[in-house]
């Protein structure tokens, strides 16, 4: 029996999208989607070391769920490894909880649980990309009201 899928919490956008093997040509590459919140689960698992409970207490979820997101995020990683294929980080259930933005400018990286500011902390410049808007397809919030206009 269905139950409805609950939204994930998802600490912030991941800084790369797509990542693509070197070496195969483009009408060859196959392509795994990996959704955001397979990457989140990934994250906290294997990249910050948070145990099971603990990882799903963070993205609201139940420790089953958790193990069942880890498990396919690790296959779909491995067999993009294994096999050679493109990787592309979109889509699933999911509201981010921080803002990222990037500076065009001078590369740097904030996250922001607010509001963004106009311009970059690092070089001042107004050359700045927000990284959410790329994964906010489907459910989660809309537009936040800030961030595009400068
Ligand atoms: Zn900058």
């Amino acid at each position: 029996m269905p139950r409805p899928r609950k939204i994930r919490r998802v600490s912030k956008p991941p800084i790369c999208s797509r990542f693509k093997p070197v070496g195969i040509p483009a009408r060859l590459l196959e392509r795994i989607d990996l959704s955001v919140d397979e990457y989140e689960a990934l994250r906290l698992a294997d990249y910050e070391g948070f145990e099971h409970k603990e990882a799903a207490e963070k993205m609201g979820i139940s420790r089953p769920t958790f193990t069942r997101l880890i498990d396919q995020a690790r296959k779909k990683i491995a067999s993009g490894i294994i096999e050679g294929k493109e990787i592309s980080i979109e889509g699933g259930d999911f509201q981010f909880i921080q803002h990222v933005v990037r500076c065009r400018s001078c590369g740097s990286l904030s996250n922001y649980s607010q509001h963004a500011p106009e311009k970059c902390p690092e070089c001042n410049e107004e050359n700045l990309e927000n990284l959410n808007q790329y994964y906010q397809r489907g459910r989660g919030r809309g537009r936040g009201g800030w961030g595009h206009g400068r």
